[in-house]
């Protein structure tokens, strides 16, 4: 196990399209010790979700990890520690709210993002069992904007206002800018 380098915004390989992980991988020796880095790494950095193309693998993987409870984005449910692989993404309800999102990528910055507010995901795990939820709210938030990283967009492509992309510290310092 090893904490990996998280890659920042204008590492080009944040920028590409992500390749699909075969069924003979998903259940190889490799990833299993790639997941277990980006396990750490996550552990490490402080966060609730990670890509694999932000630690420099091009590859269809995202963990997440939501712990439950009160935070600055309100109640949370809970999501527990989760691998997936080769994701997708159904709206179920195009109706958007937003939030203020950060990226491991992205250090120091917020932005304000609106997004679709009821998803249905489908992936595998590293079984290569179906994977299936639907998610409501901040966390179909957190998992649009992990599984974007696979498809090479940041969240600040979706910052309709440039005047709400601040640094976290002016943020917490100052409130949000109006818009
Ligand atoms: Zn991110």
């Amino acid at each position: 196990m090893a904490v990996r380098k998280i890659i920042r915004m204008g590492h080009p390989t944040l920028r590409v399209p992500a390749r699909q992980i075969t069924e003979q991988e998903i259940r190889s020796d490799a990833i299993a010790k790639l997941v277990e880095d980006m396990v750490e790494t996550l552990h490490d950095y402080g966060g609730i979700g990670l890509a694999a193309p932000q630690i420099d693998e091009p590859i269809r993987l995202a963990i997440i990890e939501i712990p439950g409870g009160e935070s600055r984005y309100g109640e949370l449910e809970a999501i527990p520690l989760t691998v997936f692989a080769n994701p997708s993404i159904e709206v179920l309800d195009e109706r958007t709210a937003g939030y203020w999102e950060g990226c491991l990528s992205v250090p120091g910055l917020r932005g304000f993002v609106e997004r679709p507010q009821h998803i249905r995901v489908t992936a595998k795990d590293l079984n290569g069992e179906d994977i299936d939820l639907t998610l409501k709210g901040f966390s179909a938030t957190v998992f649009q904007h992990e599984f974007d990283h696979l498809d090479g967009r940041l969240y600040v492509d979706l910052i309709k206002d440039p005047h709400q992309l601040v640094f976290e510290e002016e943020l917490a310092r100052y409130g949000e800018p109006d818009g």
